[in-house]
């Protein structure tokens, strides 16, 4: 499998700092997007742990040097298992810094990670960050939001529309840095010929709907492109949050020397 990647984060229209943070490291197969919280930029501490501890484990652990962390879960791979240490050991690291030093109480981060591994791409997450797959025209979301407002729409107290005017909105129930563990959900796909993943911030998915997403990736064959426009329609529509969007286009080697003849950037 051979793909073409892109990442970007902008502070949006209202915000004075970018607590967002992303990684896209082609090398490892590896893409996050991480949002961090926390007074006096401490999420923005909290977003960058993150991001860089979860990159170094997976980075020693696929040379084999770094034990898992936690529990291993056999119903899943290698792959998947180092990207949840990863995490793991990521909520560690932003917790002891939060008890730590006093600037820095309380502070905790989003993640959405996807680890890829020949055909299957693992995928984690903890909190309202999210992770799209877009297949064949249709788009699903691989992630289900850690917040109070998703428990309550699965719960039938209210529906998707309320949701979108609601003062709790923004309140997540999952997070690294906010206790000692931290409960991380983990699934693996199979990734086909022209799959395209979205690994996004709730600063993009609260200012775009789902078919708007699906229909500007879909039209461009540049993921840096798709990234820019994704964002530019975010802050157009308010930008109210910070903005983070990282995209994998996922191609089979054989289609993959037929699309990039002119696009530049592409990876085996
Ligand atoms: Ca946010």
């Amino acid at each position: 499998m051979k793909f073409l990647t892109a990442g970007k984060s902008d502070k949006g229209v209202s915000r004075q700092n970018n607590e967002d943070n992303f990684c896209v490291d082609e090398n490892l197969r590896l893409f996050i997007v991480t949002d961090g919280m926390g007074g006096a930029a401490a999420g923005e501490v909290a977003s960058r742990m993150a991001v860089e501890t979860i990159r170094d484990y997976v980075k020693h652990s696929s040379m084999g040097n770094e034990p898992f962390i936690g529990d291993y879960d056999k119903t899943f791979s290698d792959a998947s298992n180092r990207i949840t240490s990863g995490i793991r050991l990521a909520n560690q690291a932003i917790y002891e810094a939060s008890q730590s030093n006093v600037k820095w109480r309380g502070m905790g981060t989003t993640v959405a990670a996807a680890l890829l591994d020949g055909s299957k791409m693992s995928i984690a997450h903890a909190g309202d960050s999210r992770i799209y797959l877009i297949r064949a025209s249709s788009i699903v979301q691989l992630t289900d939001d850690h917040s109070i407002v998703s428990e309550q729409i699965k719960s039938g107290l209210l529906t998707k529309e309320e949701a979108e005017g609601s003062e709790v909105r923004n309140i997540i129930t999952r997070a690294l840095g906010s206790a000692p563990s931290v409960d991380i959900d983990l699934d693996e796909i199979d990734i086909t010929d022209g799959d395209r993943v979205v690994l996004c911030s709730d600063g993009l998915t609260t200012m775009v709907s789902d078919n708007v997403i699906l229909s500007t990736v879909a039209v461009s064959d540049e993921p840096d492109r798709a990234c820019s426009a994704l964002i530019d329609i975010a802050n157009k529509n308010g930008g109210k949050d910070n903005i983070t969007v990282a995209l994998v286009y996922l191609f089979e080697d054989k289609t993959f020397s037929k699309k990039i003849k002119n696009l530049s950037g592409w990876h085996n």
